[in-house]
């Protein structure tokens, strides 16, 4: 069984990392950005006391998204494991889950921020499946077409333009990092640097979780 949670700033790869991670070690991958999604897709009563929330300028408050991971979590569809993606955000989300949940390792990917800003701006989103592209490094095979659904949907969102990155990035030195410093005290947290090719932050974060030995799936 392996518990992690993975975090990192925006754009830092952290969904591509989970993604292989999962795949090569049957981990269930719990995005809470997927599961806001799967809400507002899905027009849940969730998804609208949230929009409610944000019409008003308002954050999601912390006991939303605690009470959502704590009934995924309750799921216990994760036999070989987990990796948390996308909470917790800020120290008090991180204290609430440390009172609560045992984890192996927390996977801190470290990308310096100007390398962030030319990422997210290269970043093109499917407005059809939520398929994530890389104008850079992971192009669709047709331009402009999206190689998950082919629908031809591919956006910037608004939030990816440079003064809006900043500000994410500000609000993660701000709200997060904390967060981080709190599972550093416990010894949780294991630093990969992000800012080089997908298979070698892969190859880095299975040596450092020493995972090798466990590969399950190729
Ligand atoms: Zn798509």
């Amino acid at each position: 069984m392996h518990k992690y949670v993975i975090m990192g700033m925006p754009g830092c790869g952290k969904g591509t990392q989970s993604e292989i991670m999962c795949k090569r070690f049957d981990l269930v991958h719990i995005s809470v950005g997927d599961i806001l999604r799967w809400n507002i897709k899905n027009h849940t009563k969730l998804a609208a006391r949230i929009k409610r929330l944000m019409a008003t300028g308002r954050l999601i408050p912390d006991e939303y998204v605690e009470n959502l991971i704590e009934q995924r979590l309750a799921d216990h569809d994760w036999n070989y494991g987990f990796m948390l993606d996308g909470f917790p955000r800020n120290e008090a989300q991180a204290e609430y889950f440390l009172e609560r949940y045992d984890i192996d390792a927390v996977l801190n990917i470290d990308v310096p921020a100007e390398l962030i800003i030319k990422r997210l701006t290269a970043r093109r989103v499917c407005a059809n499946c939520g398929a994530v592209y890389n104008l850079d490094s992971h192009p669709p095979k047709i331009e402009g077409v999206c190689d998950a659904c082919g629908k031809k949907e591919l956006i910037l969102r608004p939030d990816d333009n440079e003064s809006a990155i900043r500000e994410r990035l500000e609000d993660y030195q701000d709200k997060t990092l904390p967060a981080i410093n709190l599972f550093r005290k416990k010894e949780l947290v294991i630093t990969v640097r992000g800012d080089r090719p997908i298979d070698e932050v892969q190859a880095d974060i299975q040596r450092d979780l020493n995972l090798a030995k466990y590969r399950i799936k190729s």
